[in-house]
């Protein structure tokens, strides 16, 4: 699969073989600008979902931990939240710069700890994560200019971040660039699942000799998430996850004064207009569900075809799935890398049954074996899918698609807008007309036309419905992170 989803800036490390990228047996929390062990002594281990094999262990931070990690946050808050904007951007330009530096290390260890392929990480992930670091070292000498009229911009406070497991590094990228940025401290949770690199990017900083307690990363689980986020102490909470959890969040911070981003789930169309390309539509498709084994929240997981060119779609399409290589994250040929876990891979299955038993018309061409260890789904997609099917309605976070069609274009709008969620939406067309008109008419947070999944630290990301609220990227994103 092409990757057009970032614009490399810069040349990259060759391509990464079987590099040893240096894992520890055992990770302790890092906490004041110390590596320390979790009070509770309780660890988890985290795996390589391609092979099941253990990388390591990792230190589960208690309530106790959680304690200590925001009070460090606050007590550096004083010095950082004074700290002259120019000198904070140094530290963000040297963060940046040794990412860049160890981006070889950085995507052999995404790859190996949450199963993406590691072209993707490689040449997305990674450089998307280097370059939001200096895309926000760039903001924090000019706040004022950036919202004209707010004569003082200030920082918010301690920040509590968690994250999921998808894009492990580029979500605390962008959650920990624009917080340092606008002058805030935070304490960051990766998912139980993909750890390593929120752990090799606390070693970063402190090579960068960044002040102690202004980056703060906690390992752990769910529990841990919700000790940090529910800390009477914390000033801001930017969540990035499942609408459930979310939910949960958004109930338990109201009326505490606390300021709150959510990033949540998506069940996001792809609209194909007859008039289309169709040829280039169907790469929009490969990219728009197939990228990262469909672990992503944008992921056009519902494509609406116009009614004239279903079946050559459906058989491009199915053409183009066979040629899809599925296997060896680490082998910078494969397209399509592992599940991020056994309990990911049950819940993708169980849609896959459902839809099925709901009628829907099951279309897996591939005949390549898979691996015997580790977790895999062969990328599919379902057709005769009706609007009231559940793998039409829930977000299923896999390499699935439901293929759906449509007659006119208003057909093609209120399908598109039958859905609980907003994140994000793709329409193809060759009429410049309808795609504004289109457009402007989806409920979503970002449409993309004639292409998809494309991501740039300057663009806004973020949702409405039950996607979530407030923005991350750009000047908006800045927003999140600043009392104006
Ligand atoms: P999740 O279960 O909501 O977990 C996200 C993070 O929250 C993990 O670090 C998790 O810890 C933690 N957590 C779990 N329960 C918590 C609680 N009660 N309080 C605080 N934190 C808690 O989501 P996921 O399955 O990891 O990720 C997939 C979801 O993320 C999908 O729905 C996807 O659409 C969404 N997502 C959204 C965006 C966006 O920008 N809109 C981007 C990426 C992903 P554990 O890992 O230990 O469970
Ligand atoms: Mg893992």
């Amino acid at each position: 699969m092409n990757s057009p989803t970032a614009t490399p800036e810069w040349e990259y490390a060759p391509a990464p073989e079987r590099f040893d990228p240096g894992i520890k047996d055992r990770y302790r929390l890092f906490i004041g600008g110390r590596f320390v062990a979790s009070r509770g002594r309780k660890t988890f281990e985290t795996i390589n979902p391609a092979t099941e094999a253990v990388l390591s262990r990792c230190d589960e931070a208690n309530s106790e931990d959680v304690d200590a990690a925001v009070a460090a946050a606050r007590a550096a808050f004083r010095k950082w939240s004074r700290t002259k904007p120019k000198e904070r951007a140094k530290y963000l330009y040297r963060i940046a710069r040794r990412i860049q530096e160890r981006s070889r290390e950085l995507a052999v260890l995404e790859t190996m700890d949450g199963g993406k392929p590691i072209r993707e990480s490689r040449d997305v992930d990674i450089p998307l994560v280097a370059q939001h670091f200096f895309h926000h070292a760039g903001w924090c000498d000019k706040l004022q200019y950036a919202f004209p009229g707010a004569t003082d911009p200030r920082p918010i406070g301690v920040c509590a971040q968690v994250i999921p497991w998808n894009f492990p590094l580029l979500m605390l990228a962008w959650k920990i660039a624009p917080a340092l940025a606008c002058g805030n401290t935070v304490v960051l949770k990766p998912a139980e699942t993909t750890p390593l690199t929120a752990l090799r990017f606390a070693e970063i900083c402190e090579e960068c000799e960044l002040p102690a307690g202004v980056v703060n990363i906690l390992t752990g689980a769910g529990e841990t998430g919700r000790h940090l986020v529910e800390h009477p102490d914390v000033d801001k909470v930017a969540f990035t996850g499942s609408t459930a959890v979310g939910k949960r969040i958004a109930a338990s911070s109201a009326g505490t004064g606390k300021r709150l981003t959510l990033e949540l789930g998506g069940k996001s169309p792809n609209i194909i207009f007859a008039d289309a390309s169709i040829d280039q539509a169907i790469e929009g498709i490969v990219q728009g569900i197939w990228f990262n084994q469909g672990h992503v929240c944008c992921a056009g997981s519902r494509l609406f075809v116009q009614e004239s060119v279903l079946s050559e779609v459906i058989a491009k399409l199915e053409r183009r799935l066979r040629t899809l290589r599925v296997g060896d994250p680490l082998d910078k040929n494969t397209d399509v890398g592992a599940i991020n876990s056994g309990p990911q891979l049950a819940t993708i299955q169980q849609y896959l049954t459902e839809g099925t038993a709901e009628g829907a018309t099951m279309h897996q061409p591939s005949t390549q074996s898979l691996p015997d260890k580790g977790f895999w789904c062969q990328p599919c997609f379902l057709s005769d899918v009706q609007p009231n099917h559940v793998i039409a309605r829930e977000e299923i976070f896999g390499p699935v698609l439901a293929v759906m069609s449509f007659r006119t274009p208003e057909e093609a709008i209120s399908r598109a807008n039958d859905t609980r969620f907003g994140l994000a939406a793709g329409v193809w067309t060759d009429k410049g007309s309808k795609i504004f008109e289109v457009a402007s008419r989806l409920q979503a947070g970002i449409v993309w036309l004639n292409t998809y999944n494309r991501f740039d630290a300057t663009s806004p990301f973020g949702g409405v419905k039950e996607s979530g609220f407030g923005r991350e990227g750009g000047l908006h994103g800045l927003r999140g992170y600043l009392s104006l």
